[in-house]
């Protein structure tokens, strides 16, 4: 990661609006202070990839699905360098009013992540393995129509048939780069949200897939929430829940491997008061950890806590939830 590349280096007020709704606070200029909205890095996709196969070597028994998703970021950061149509001209404007300029609910339609679909299905097609190849036919004969009704499911977090199910992680791979390409085209970032929106994209109005204590000379030890569609980050306190608020009833739990040392560097925060978890990356423990290749690898921690009742409010376009999409 690399901090110079961060668009972002503000302090703003959160305020919340008359209305109560999505607010975010104009910029205060405060020297030394860490940024409170950091837009998505240029080599977000490349160093992603480079993680999966970094984590692919360490998880044998989930090397194929990292190392097939793997080859999807790569395919993505070769799409996020075609140039596609801004549409964030009137993001000055939302940004002043407090709205999130590339809210889903608003622009999805106007996104061009079809385009998108098309050029990673044209960049996979001669890597895709069989196992893949019937899903992956399927999905390329989809209509738009049919195309659009999976990308609402996914945005809307809806039960998935077996295909769809395989095909969701491509689909939300192209939203991945659809968002992430407006989100750096915009003019600046947007401010912090506000307390109780404190969970959702102040960009894209999305839910975070992660938290992330980040390194580097800004931004030493403070956390983030990502956003998993548009690479945003923005300021979350530590040891608070981030959905309730709530730091008495916190938990941490991880992983370990066989000889009981710390497996990634990943922790799943967890609150009894509202009952849901998010995890938090340390990038303290591993520079090189991410919030949505760690995500994936570490899916064996939401296993282990899935008899607790918590609820898992992340938002990562590339997982769906139940059997893996790839054998
Ligand atoms: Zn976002
Ligand atoms: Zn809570």
């Amino acid at each position: 990661m690399n901090d110079t590349d961060d668009k972002s280096h503000s302090t703003p007020r959160a305020t919340v609006d008359a209305t109560g709704e999505h607010a975010f606070g104009e910029a205060l200029p405060s020297p030394g202070a860490p940024p409170m909205v950091v837009l998505a890095e240029r080599k977000r996709f490349a160093e992603r990839a480079q993680r999966l196969h970094q984590l692919a070597e360490r998880l044998p028994a989930m090397a194929d699905y990292l190392r097939f998703m793997a080859s999807v970021v790569e395919a993505q950061h070769r799409v996020a360098m075609q140039t596609r149509p801004s549409l964030v001209d009137s993001a000055e404007v939302a940004i002043k009013h407090g709205v999130p300029p590339l809210a889903v609910d608003g622009l999805w339609r106007d996104m061009p992540w079809n385009e998108d679909l098309e050029a990673l299905l044209g960049e996979l097609d001669e890597t895709i393995g069989e196992a893949q190849r019937a899903w992956f036919e399927a999905l390329k004969s989809r209509s738009l129509a049919a195309r659009r009704e999976l990308v609402v499911a996914i945005f809307e977090g809806r039960a998935l048939d077996a295909e769809s199910m395989a095909m969701a992680p491509l689909v939300g791979a192209a939203l991945q780069v659809a968002w992430t390409r407006q989100a750096r085209m915009l003019p600046r970032p947007p401010g912090r949200p506000s307390e109780s929106m404190r969970m959702l994209c102040p960009c894209c109005g999305s839910p975070a897939v992660a938290s992330v204590i980040q390194i580097g000379m800004a931004r030493s030890k403070v956390r983030y929430l990502h956003c998993g569609l548009c690479a945003t980050e923005w300021y979350a306190e530590r040891a608070r829940c981030v959905q309730c608020g709530d730091s008495k009833t916190l938990d941490y739990c991880g992983l370990e491997d066989e000889s009981g040392e710390r497996a990634l560097p990943v922790n799943a925060e967890t609150c009894d008061n509202c009952h849901s978890y998010l995890k938090v990356m340390q990038r303290e423990w591993e520079a090189g950890a991410d919030p949505v290749a760690d995500d994936l690898a570490s899916l064996a921690l939401d296993m282990m806590i899935a008899d607790r009742d918590l609820a898992r409010r992340a938002f990562n376009p590339l997982l769906v939830l139940g059997e893996p999409a790839v054998d």
